[in-house]
């Protein structure tokens, strides 16, 4: 595979996060490797969102540790996370409902002072998502579902991560909207930003992902590359519906 070479940019190992006194992941490893695009697929309840929000800070952890670049992050928030060039969209985008798109998206820059670059960033995003250029002063919370999620996504992409994980863009969309969003996953991939993406709807997923991770009740219980596991017959009895 293409990428099996490169760095290893994200490393989550053994992570465990309990709710409580209920273990929801018990003990998590995966990589991400640079310029690759990593899926985590599961079913409902299957651990990926507490998995996501261990990685940023959002949850502590009960066990193990996260590095990112070779640097340990356990026990950093979100913002600080953004400096080093880890950037998420949450699970339901978190847009800023009562700004603008325009303002979420250069919200999504704070961290930079390159004028020049910022606004050649947003035309990019702008090309990325026409309908978001034809809305620039309408207040976020006013959108629907799926412009939402390109504003979340665009306004992520504003901070120049290194790193970007997606928690479930595709939920509650359109299925024309959510191809869309996976064709600008695609896209951003393609330019060379490395990504870890949580979806429950397995077969996209895996059809956009180099590598990726089954999980199952707080474990992870296969891993591969993508096109292995499309083509595995357990992945396609209990993941892609067959
Ligand atoms: P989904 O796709 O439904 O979000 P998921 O794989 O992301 O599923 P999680 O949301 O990580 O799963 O949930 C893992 C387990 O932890 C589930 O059993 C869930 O009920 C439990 N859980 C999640 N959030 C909380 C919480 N705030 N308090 C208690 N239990 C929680």
């Amino acid at each position: 595979m293409k990428h099996n070479n490169a760095s290893v940019l994200l490393s989550v190992h053994d992570v465990k996060v309990a709710y409580g006194g209920i273990q929801a992941v018990k003990g998590v490893s995966l990589e991400v490797r640079e310029g690759e695009l990593v899926s985590l697929i599961g079913s409902n309840g299957a651990g990926k969102t507490t998995t996501m929000k261990a990685i940023t800070g959002l949850l502590p952890l009960g066990g193990g540790h996260i590095q990112l670049a070779g640097k340990t992050i356990d026990g950093q928030g979100p913002w600080d996370l953004v400096q080093q060039g880890l950037a998420m969209v949450p699970e339901g985008r978190g847009v800023f409902t009562r700004m603008t798109i325009v303002e979420n998206l250069q919200m999504g820059a704070y961290i930079r002072d390159d004028q020049a670059q910022i606004n050649a960033d947003l035309e990019r995003m702008y090309s990325f998502f026409p309908r978001l250029k034809e809305r620039l002063g309408q207040l976020a919370g006013t959108l629907s579902g799926g412009e939402q999620q390109m504003v979340a996504m665009a306004r992520a992409l504003m901070s120049r991560p290194s790193l970007l994980l997606l928690d479930e863009p595709s939920m509650g969309l359109s299925p024309k909207m959510v191809e869309t969003i996976f064709e600008v996953i695609r896209q951003v991939s393609e330019g060379g930003t490395t990504i870890l993406l949580v979806e429950q709807n397995a077969r996209l997923a895996l059809q956009a992902a180099h590598h990726a991770y089954v999980m199952d009740s707080g474990l992870i219980t296969m891993s591969g590359p993508a096109s292995e596991l499309l083509n595995d017959p357990q992945v396609r009895v209990a993941y892609l519906g067959e």
